[in-house]
């Protein structure tokens, strides 16, 4: 398919619909249920805490009272059951008939609806050794065939990398924005730019960059001690050409919280967590 007016022949997605026209592909909407925006949280990079701000994000939006739903994205390494405390859960699959089923969402503490394939397999241990089409179906289904419901914020922790699967998420939904997620070490901002590139090349807003891991507070001065680079935020945001949306330091408490399956609970309205949603909403 070349372009929109090509497809819009036979149904696919019409010329007029930007939002909701891919070059040539069209965007899909979840089946049950209505989502008003759709954010992305995305590093290109594993264990710079992509996970970690979705949930931060999401655990925020939905103390500012809207209907949140999270969708775990990263199939190979979900981490999402966890952040929330909800790993010894099952989602339900409801069948609709011979070939389909529903899935239903298993709810956080606060309320927030979560799908990951971690929810939807027996053991969370057990891992997926599946190609790029395979995955790319799995994530696919989770998106379309959970019962959302009404919702104010879909988030969707991104698949990692540039490749296929994040590739079928920029084309087939339509995410309004995304959120970056960096540490500051030049080698993740050289692999985080190839993402920011990325989804410019695929036309979609992106609110920032959240450099995560910046520093230590001492305990007894309050100091930011910077571990990983001499560089600032601010240079990092610069280099990647994007906003800068907050500076978070390594936070053992959270790290505790998220141990203990509690972090809904321990995120509370600082700064920090604050300049990112007023960003969002
Ligand atoms: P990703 O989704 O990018 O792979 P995660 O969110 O799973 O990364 O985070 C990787 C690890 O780093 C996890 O063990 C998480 O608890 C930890 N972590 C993330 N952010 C912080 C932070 N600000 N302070 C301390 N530990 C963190």
């Amino acid at each position: 398919m070349s372009n929109c007016d090509s497809c819009a022949s036979n149904g696919s997605c019409s010329s007029n619909d930007k939002d909701n026209c891919n070059g040539g592909i069209k965007k899909t909407m979840p089946k049950y249920g209505s989502v008003k925006n759709i954010i992305g949280i995305i590093s290109g990079k594993g264990g710079v805490g992509k996970s970690t701000v979705t949930g931060i994000i999401a655990t925020e939006l939905r103390k500012s009272g809207y209907k949140v739903g999270v969708l775990d994205g990263d199939i190979t390494g979900p981490s999402m059951p966890r952040f929330f405390g909800v790993n010894d859960k099952r989602a339900e699959m409801i069948p609709i008939n011979k070939a389909e089923v529903k899935f239903k969402p298993v709810e956080t503490k606060s309320g927030i609806k979560l799908i990951s394939l971690n929810l939807l397999i027996e053991n969370e241990d057990e891992p997926v050794i599946w190609r790029g089409p395979v995955i790319t179906g799995a994530l696919s289904q989770m998106y379309t065939d959970t019962e959302w419901g009404d919702l104010d914020y879909l988030l969707i922790d991104m698949p990692p990398g540039t490749g296929d699967v994040a590739l079928t998420v920029m084309q087939t939904m339509p995410v309004k924005s995304m959120v970056v997620v960096s540490t500051p070490q030049d080698m993740v901002s050289m692999i985080v730019k190839k993402v920011v590139i990325m989804i410019e090349k695929m036309s979609i807003p992106i609110i920032g960059v959240v450099e995560n891991m910046s520093y230590i507070k001492c305990g007894n001065c309050g100091d930011k001690i910077r571990v990983f680079s001499k560089k600032t935020a601010e240079e990092q945001a610069k280099y990647l050409g994007i906003p800068l949306l907050s500076e978070m330091p390594i936070n053992l408490d959270l790290v505790e919280s998220l141990e203990k399956g509690t972090a809904e609970k321990y995120i509370s309205d600082t700064d920090e967590y604050k300049m990112i949603i007023e960003k969002i909403i």
